[in-house]
């Protein structure tokens, strides 16, 4: 993926600006909120499978914790940067306050590809990292959660590791584990379920009919997968995905339940055929004609070259920064309505508040009541950026920062600046 990481934090201050000069925000707030607070850099040690000694390096940045304990995922990528961390721990921020739940902004990642290690690297890796952030993170100051390249299992052997620190299990520390060690029941689903929500939402805003709408899907890992399925179910027509390993395309629809079990047994869909399958670049499958498009990879996929090519109707970022905000101009200017990332996938962090709050008080919940939380905090919040939306005639991401950044400031604000 060219320059996936091109700017990624430049990106969202200049998102941040545009709002704060919309919201005619203090200038003092303005420079409190623009940059994050608190960074951690890390280089460690790892025994490899051959004996031999790895040095990895990491971070941990936690970006506002006004509203309360950081909250963000962690990223196990070659391209992982301090920039992207940052980037990423600002998106926390808001995308937390958008959907009003009390945390703040936080991210992690470690520069590695995860495909290239055996599992007992990947766990000495992780159990490391742990260790290393372990002086920033636990249940009440800073609690991590998947992203990509990390999955429940990885999520497991970190809440272990910190346990075994402490001399007791503490559950709450991270979310996304796995249901038998405290995680939550619907949190694999949790991010792939909200962006289908939304997307259902935007579609009858707009008159489109969700069922037999067309779908593309950049990405089926975690949140592209579930899209993919979710949107299926909804009755629209998955009609292109893809992965790292490139684009399969099919006008009259996609098996995508076969495609999710494939990638389970060889973790990528490399590889992958089925009878009317055409192979697309991952760049050609971003201008497929459809009614929804859902980057749900990695960010800076449409930018300036290529938004004037894309032609969906509705685009909902599932993944974090997938537009630069060059491209959201020509997108606006084009009317193509865009749901932003900080709405369209705060059902992950959504769900992982569910689990805090359930390892917090050791009572869980039903799939059920889960999900129907889910779907009203999602709906709910997709009807404030919308609302301002329309009230200020701006794009749907400018209505969410003004939203999210409005609560954040207001909360620096109220608490005062220290001393
Ligand atoms: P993942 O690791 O499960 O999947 C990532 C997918 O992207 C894989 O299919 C991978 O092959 C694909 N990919 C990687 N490089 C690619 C390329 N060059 N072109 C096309 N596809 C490529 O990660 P995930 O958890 O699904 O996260 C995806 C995005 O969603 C990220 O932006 C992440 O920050 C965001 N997100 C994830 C969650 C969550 O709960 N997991 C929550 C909110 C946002």
């Amino acid at each position: 993926m060219a320059d996936s990481h091109r700017n990624a934090f430049e990106n969202a201050q200049r998102q941040f600006d545009l709002a704060a000069e919309k919201l005619n925000l203090d200038h003092s707030l303005r420079r409190v909120l623009r940059v994050p607070q608190r960074e951690l850099s890390v280089n460690f040690p790892v025994k490899m499978d051959n004996g031999e000694i790895q040095v990895f390096s990491g971070y941990r940045v936690q970006h506002n914790v006004s509203r309360g304990p950081a909250k963000g995922g962690i990223r196990y990528h070659h391209a992982v940067d301090i920039d992207e961390v940052r980037a990423l721990a600002m998106w926390m921020t808001w995308k937390c306050a958008l959907v009003n739940i009390p945390y703040g902004g936080a991210k992690g990642g470690v520069i590695v590809d995860p495909t290239k290690l055996s599992q007992s690297e990947l766990e000495r890796l992780t159990r490391r990292f742990a260790t290393e952030i372990s002086i920033l993170v636990g249940a009440e100051k800073d609690i991590p959660a998947p992203d990509v390249g990390t999955n429940g299992q990885v999520m497991a052997w970190f809440m272990d590791t910190i346990s075994m620190h402490r001399g007791y299990t503490v559950p709450a520390v991270i979310t996304g584990k796995p249901v038998e060690v405290g995680g939550s029941l619907g949190r694999v689903e949790a991010t792939g379920r909200g962006v289908s929500i939304v997307a259902r939402e935007a579609a009858k805003h707009l008159g489109l009919r969700i069922e037999g709408a067309t779908v593309v899907i950049q990405g089926f890992g975690n949140v592209g997968s579930v899209t993919a399925d979710m949107m299926q179910r909804m009755g629209s027509k998955v009609i292109a995905v893809s992965d790292v390993s490139g684009g399969y395309y099919n006008r009259r629809g996609l098996n995508i339940p076969e495609m999710i079990a494939y990638t389970k047994q060889h973790r990528s869909l490399e590889g992958y055929q089925a009878e009317g399958i055409e192979r697309v670049s991952n760049s050609e499958l971003l201008e497929i004609e459809c009614d929804i498009l859902a980057p749900c990879a990695l960010e800076n996929q449409i930018t300036e070259e290529n938004a004037g090519r894309i032609r969906c109707k509705l685009l909902v970022e599932g993944a974090n920064g997938p537009t630069t905000p060059e491209a959201d101009d020509i997108l606006f200017e084009k009317g193509i309505f865009v749901v932003p990332d900080i709405l369209a996938n705060a059902g992950g962090v959504t769900v992982s508040y569910f689990e805090w709050v359930q390892g917090l008080q050791e009572f869980f919940w039903t799939e059920e009541e889960i999900n129907n939380k889910l779907e009203r905090i999602m709906q709910h919040s997709f009807e404030s950026v919308l609302a301002q939306t329309l009230k200020h005639k701006v794009s749907m991401r400018m209505g969410g920062y003004m939203v999210a950044v409005a609560r954040v400031a207001e909360a620096t604000q109220i608490r005062g600046i220290y001393p």
